[in-house]
């Protein structure tokens, strides 16, 4: 699960990891009230699971209290990436003197943790390591051992970082070090970690992602949980038990098994459409699956046409095509949805389609003509 950036620093917050003082708001009214709070200068900032915010208009300083409303009414409502911002994190401001990069991950090919310290932050650490692969020192962490006092002295003087903040980075360090290992974290990006004009070193962004499968070890973390399951879809998707990502275009997918889905969106991509979602609704569907799969992509409306893509080996044609037509019996659909039967019982489900009769039902013989045709639709 990922946190947004003020869950990630209350947990920072918690483990003693130094972050600017702020609070999250979700009207400019509350957003001006934090900032008087506050006092003097302070950052407003977008708060939706995207980087680059601040180029897309979602980070604003505001001098004072009535500024920071201003900055919040531009900001609440914005469109970052397609995700709407509906909360702001309001800080006070800080004074930069550098910017630095700080994470700690799974290493899943390694089986070990992967801490990565670098003095060039603010910046995708990506670019980094294309263009100054020396900026970045790296250790390997044994999830046995943990991290070594000599390891941490390789970050913080290997990463080229000034002087003045190698003592807050070995503290900055251990801390991170110590909330991923106890929260069950995944990962912990801190980008950038800054170094103020009065050398202290601070997160001034936060990225973490926690382990679902400890969250039995966390009842304290069901408030995260709450907040992050916002997207309608998703929230949706999981109370009926389905394995579903949204994406950012307009062509809703259905398909069974990962490898297919996954085909599916290259296919969509080539007939020079974007899926909607990723539905993967596994083996052995049957119509009750379907019609719920169905159920959720067609809230969306974003969703210009359904391309549904079926390959039966223990799911049957018939039990999919009933499901698209019960879907179709209890939902007022006003998209198109191409359905692309093969396997198992295809021969069956076709028919049942091509009974139903309905003039949302698009059949197609194959994967390409089924991704041409919803991608056509949608247009
Ligand atoms: P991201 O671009 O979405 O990762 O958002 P960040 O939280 O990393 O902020 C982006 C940039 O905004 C930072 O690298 C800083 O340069 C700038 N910024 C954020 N907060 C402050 C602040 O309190 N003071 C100043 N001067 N700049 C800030
Ligand atoms: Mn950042």
């Amino acid at each position: 699960m990922d946190l947004f950036e003020f869950q990630g620093k209350e947990l920072f917050a918690r483990w003693g990891v130094p972050v600017p003082e702020g609070r999250v708001a979700t009207t400019a009214e509350e957003a001006e009230a934090v900032a008087k709070e506050l006092g003097g200068k302070v950052v407003v900032k977008a708060q939706v699971q995207v980087g680059g915010r601040g180029k897309a208009g979602g980070i604003k300083l505001a001098e004072d209290a009535s500024s920071a409303r201003e900055a919040a009414e531009a900001i609440l409502g914005l469109d970052i990436k397609g995700h709407i911002v509906h909360r702001v994190l309001v800080e006070k401001a800080s004074d930069i003197k550098a910017e630095y990069y700080a994470s700690v991950m799974l290493d899943r090919a390694e089986k070990r943790y992967l801490f990565m310290l670098s003095s060039k932050g603010g910046v995708d650490i990506e670019e980094v390591a294309a263009s100054d692969p020396e900026a970045i020192a790296k250790v390997g962490v044994d999830p046995l051992l943990g991290l070594q006092p000599f390891q941490v002295n390789k970050l913080v003087f290997g990463s080229g970082i000034h002087p003045e903040a190698r003592k807050g980075a070995v503290s900055m360090v251990n801390l991170l070090y110590k909330m991923f290992v106890e929260a069950d974290a995944t990962l912990v990006e801190v980008n950038p970690m800054i170094l103020t004009g009065d050398d202290r070193v601070i997160a001034l962004d936060s990225k973490v992602s926690l382990d679902d499968s400890a969250f039995f070890r966390h009842p304290d973390f069901e408030e995260l949980r709450e907040i992050v399951a916002t997207d309608p879809q998703e929230r949706m998707a999981k109370e009926k038990g389905l394995n579903f990502i949204k994406l950012e275009g307009d062509v809703g997918i259905i398909g069974n098994g990962a490898g297919l889905v996954m085909s599916t969106l290259d296919v969509v991509d080539q007939a020079g459409g974007k899926a909607a979602n990723f539905m993967d609704v596994g083996g052995g569907a049957n119509a009750e699956v379907l019609s719920n799969a169905l159920e959720v992509i067609l809230s969306d409306t974003r969703v210009r046409s359904v391309l549904i893509n079926i390959f039966g080996g223990i799911t049957r044609g018939d039990e999919v095509a009933q499901g698209v037509v019960d879907a179709l019996g209890r939902l007022e659909v006003s998209v198109p949805i191409v359905v692309r039967l093969d396997g198992t019982n295809a021969v069956e489900g076709r028919k049942i389609l091509l009974e139903a009769n309905h003039e949302r039902i698009v059949p197609a013989e194959t994967m390409s003509e089924a991704a041409r045709k919803a991608v056509e639709a949608a247009q």
